[in-house]
């Protein structure tokens, strides 16, 4: 490793744009940069570039290109599938939701639903709470603090049993899932129809695409209210002026994502034991870490870390003095220095908590790079053990 380099480790809250995905974006920005809706030919080519991407992206998730809403980012997307909420009904949500989700949720009738100490949704739990006023639920694919895949095939199943049962009932009420499947683009393959969702949230800013672009997949039958009114685009649930080197980035990202998922998780498998391995082996057995999730039902490139009764922000800022970065969780709530509900909700302690890190690898990360990373890391927590225990 060269003096200017440095090992990031910190891939679920941003991605690098992929030189391949810039160079793509790169012509929409200048000689191509008319706006989709004036009358001329130039125009016209890039109206035609625009809904062309916007298929082909559509495909990448076994959709249509007309089932697809570009927003400006999975937040944005997000609020837009809440819009599908109807006035007197009642919302589900994972209480381990990104705060774009939960926040959200905040704002109309709701409960959560409780996870296992993996971070895994309780199935029971869902069951009980889906009464015959729930209009809504919300649960992501995958989480962004731990990594944590949930069961959506189990998750269907128990919706589509209610809506038989409201069926039998004269309940009209509609019973509509929505899934932010921002963290999970990169190593599953995605398929709506698959899945079973209604209302999918994808993000490009975790996909090696530019930040600031999304979309919402809206399933045949599901009414939506614009989050921003203007010109009347996105077919009117998303004014203003497209962004086509941000689609074309975003689609561009996708694709990429799609071709190498496969290899992508070998890859990450390997990296993941390799990091865990070193970890432990130069700790010398000072401490147990205690790896967070069920790497079975996790996403390969996280690895959740708990030192309990350390202090994980010290950890960081350690690692940072080596040019090492990871985080502690959710980049936005670690801002504000909250304590992470997900933690919480995987029933950690306030001190197991506080020691808790997570690390995320991506595109540039390789086997000396983890091993560093880890060795670094061993070495810091001894010298905090000794620091503390003396
Ligand atoms: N949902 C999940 C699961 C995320 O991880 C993130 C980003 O961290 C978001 C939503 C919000 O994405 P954006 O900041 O691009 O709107």
């Amino acid at each position: 490793m060269s003096e200017n380099d440095f090992i990031y480790l910190d891939y679920a809250a941003a991605t690098p744009v992929d030189s391949r995905v810039f160079e793509a974006m790169k012509p929409y920005f200048s000689e191509n940069f008319f706006n989709p809706s004036a009358p001329y030919l130039p125009a016209k080519h890039a109206r035609r570039i625009y809904e062309d991407t916007k298929d082909e992206l559509a495909h990448i998730i076994g959709a249509k290109g007309n089932d697809l809403v570009v927003t400006a980012g999975a937040t944005e997307a997000n609020n837009l599938a809440f819009s599908a909420v109807s006035s007197d009904s009642e919302v589900l949500v994972l209480e381990t939701e990104h705060a774009s989700v939960l926040n959200l949720a905040k704002n109309y009738q709701y409960k959560t639903i409780k996870v296992d100490k993996n971070g895994r949704i309780d199935l029971k739990d869902f069951k009980d709470k889906l009464t015959s006023n729930v209009g809504f639920i919300s649960i992501s694919l995958c989480n962004n603090e731990l990594g944590t895949i949930q069961p959506v095939s189990d998750i269907v199943e128990i919706i589509n049993a209610e809506k038989q049962k409201r069926a039998l009932d004269e309940n009209q009420l509609p019973l509509i899932f929505h899934s932010d499947a921002s963290q999970a683009l990169n190593l599953m393959e995605i398929s709506v129809s698959r899945l079973g969702v209604d209302l999918l949230t994808i993000n490009s800013a975790k996909v090696y695409g530019p930040k600031g672009m999304g979309a919402l997949y809206v399933g045949r039958g599901i009414k939506l209210k614009p989050v921003v009114y203007g010109g009347g685009q996105e077919m009117g649930l998303r004014s203003g002026t497209e962004n086509v080197p941000g689609l074309v980035g975003f689609s561009a990202a996708a694709k990429l994502a799609k071709e190498h998922a496969n290899g992508n998780r070998k890859k990450f498998e390997k990296l993941n034991k390799i990091f865990k391995e070193t970890l432990v082996k130069n700790l010398d057995g000072k401490i147990e870490p205690k790896f967070l999730g069920n790497p079975k039902k996790q996403l390969a490139n996280f690895i959740p870390i708990c030192f309990d009764g350390l202090d994980a922000e010290r950890l960081i800022f350690k690692l940072e003095d080596e040019k090492i970065y990871v985080s502690t969780g959710a980049a936005c709530a670690a801002l504000k220095g909250e304590k992470s509900h997900v933690l919480t909700a995987i029933g950690l302690s306030d001190s197991e908590i506080a020691g808790s890190l997570r690390v995320s690898m991506g595109a540039t990360n390789d086997e000396e790079q983890v091993k560093i990373a880890a060795e670094k890391l061993a070495e810091i927590v001894k010298k905090e053990l000794e620091r503390i225990h003396g």
